[in-house]
């Protein structure tokens, strides 16, 4: 069968989450010796308090509660990747045919890649054919397909970089590249793979899709919106729209911004808003940058962008509920309405996004969630306290989720899960630093952006796996915390 039977159809490109915050509803149960769980849906039931946490649903006696008080909004701070490392894009499809369903039952089956499989199809490719070597380019993205369902990311990139070794100009292969690398955040490599897709199809919108949002995480927004546009004349398609309507508000809004410098920061505001305010920010930033660049003996290269908006701006462009205190996608977005200089408030949720700025470029967009999140939080001061009791609840009765689980995106996770997430980050996190000191943390980091995984990292630095490390962490917190 010739090369038509495998023509492009990329049919599913899910939704685009822009918004880099999560929402939960927290009740708050007051202790008789003061300590306090913030938890969901906290019902009485006869000499039990009952309430939800991640876990599931615990309870704890009465007897040793004070009151409870049911909560509002509670604010969890953003995911700190991009906005387009949280993409919850699919990986382009191949047509499927019955050719290639035949490779991909013989490449991965009974839950595994059949490695032996992959090599009789290797070696039938060195006799030069042509559709021998398409065979065996199309059983290494089986592999990557099935690696990258897996969260395997290396070895689908591995596999699917040689697959394009066997069939070099297979555009669907040149696009399933080019988005591992968008998954990455490493857009000029994605760029790279879709150029070199182009060359092969023009007529592809979803492939200019991709290409926008590569552009859009590198900050240019202006060849976004080119790349959003020729991929809508091509094809209606909604995300597309909403992705192009945000990027030209940006675009717009911040047009009327004046920008203000200082050695390590490009700052952009309303004109509207006060020059002084502009001026105490960056310095209250210089400030904290100073401090971080000692804790983490790190200095970012790039300058880091920061843009302070009007509350009802930050809504719009950023679309995120009306409670977020900040963002940060790539760059630092913070709403300031009101404010005449820094407050304490302010000055906090600064340090808490600009940690995140270091992290990302240190480890170049490496670091897992839970270590992103979990130094952000104990830079800004924050501590486990309040949350410890339940913490260690939840570790004791064999439910904490595992730290494994915490490395992607926590986009998907509902506001309340998100919220023992946090938790559990800063937990461990000020573990580490409490008993190893902030040095292992920048170990840790260090290797991160060397390319070693997370769990191998701590192994080598702590001596800890992720098993070892929660229960590490859950003994801190009861000698710390507990009574
Ligand atoms: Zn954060």
């Amino acid at each position: 069968m010739g090369r038509s039977s495998y023509r492009l159809r990329i049919v599913t490109l899910v939704a685009v989450l822009l918004q880099c915050a999560a929402r939960a509803r927290a009740d708050k149960i007051v202790l008789k010796n003061g300590r306090q769980i913030v938890a969901s849906n906290v019902t009485e039931d006869g000499d039990r308090v009952r309430y939800e946490t991640s876990a599931g649903e615990l309870s704890i006696p009465k007897s040793i509660v004070d009151h409870i008080e049911k909560g509002g909004l509670m604010p969890v701070t953003e995911s700190p990747a991009t906005a387009v490392a949280n993409l919850n894009l699919a990986p382009p499809p191949m047509e499927a045919t019955a050719s290639a369903a035949e490779i991909d039952q013989a490449a991965v089956h009974d839950g595994a890649v059949d490695r032996d499989y992959i090599a009789r199809m290797e070696n039938e490719a060195r006799g030069g054919n042509a559709r021998a070597n398409q065979k065996a380019a199309l059983a290494h993205h089986a592999a990557a397909q099935f690696e990258l369902a897996h969260g395997d990311m290396e070895h689908a990139l591995n596999d699917e970089r040689t697959a394009i070794n066997y069939w070099p100009d297979q555009p669907v292969l040149l696009m399933n590249v080019a988005y591992l690398y968008l998954k990455k955040s490493e857009f000029k490599q994605s760029v790279e793979y879709l150029e070199r897709a182009k060359r092969n199809t023009t007529d592809n919108a979803d492939l200019y899709k991709l290409e926008g949002w590569a552009y859009y995480g590198m900050n240019k927004t202006e060849q976004a919106v080119a790349e959003w546009k020729k991929a809508l004349a091509l094809k209606p398609d909604v995300e597309t729209q909403q992705a192009l309507d945000k990027a030209l508000k940006d675009k717009q809004e911040e047009e009327n911004y004046k920008e203000n410098e200082s050695p390590h920061f490009q700052l952009k505001y309303n004109g509207a808003e006060q020059p002084a305010l502009a001026r105490d920010v960056l310095r209250v930033l210089e400030m904290h940058f100073a401090t971080i660049e000692s804790e983490l003996n790190y200095t970012p290269p790039e300058p880091i962008g920061v843009v302070l908006y009007r509350q009802q701006s930050f809504s719009d462009i950023t679309r995120a509920p009306g409670w977020v205190g900040a963002l940060n996608d790539g760059r630092i977005r913070v709403p300031v309405q009101g404010l005449t200089s820094v407050d304490s408030e302010l000055s906090r949720v600064l340090k808490h996004e600009l940690t995140h700025s270091f992290i990302q470029q240190k480890t170049r967009g490496r670091a897992p969630t839970w270590i992103q999140e979990g130094v952000a939080q104990w830079m800004e001061g924050k501590r486990s306290d309040e949350n410890a009791a339940v913490l260690v609840q939840i570790y004791d009765g064999g439910q904490a989720a595992p730290l494994g689980r915490m490395e992607g995106s926590w986009m998907g996770l509902s506001g309340d899960i998100a919220q023992y997430a946090y938790a559990w980050a800063l937990a461990n996190v000020e573990y580490i630093v409490e008993t190893q000191g902030m040095s292992d943390v920048e170990r840790v980091l260090d290797r991160i952006a060397a390319g070693a995984s997370t769990e191998d990292t701590l192994k080598e630095v702590l001596h800890d796996d992720y098993g070892d490390l929660m229960r590490s962490t859950a003994e801190y917190l009861k000698k710390s915390y507990g009574k």
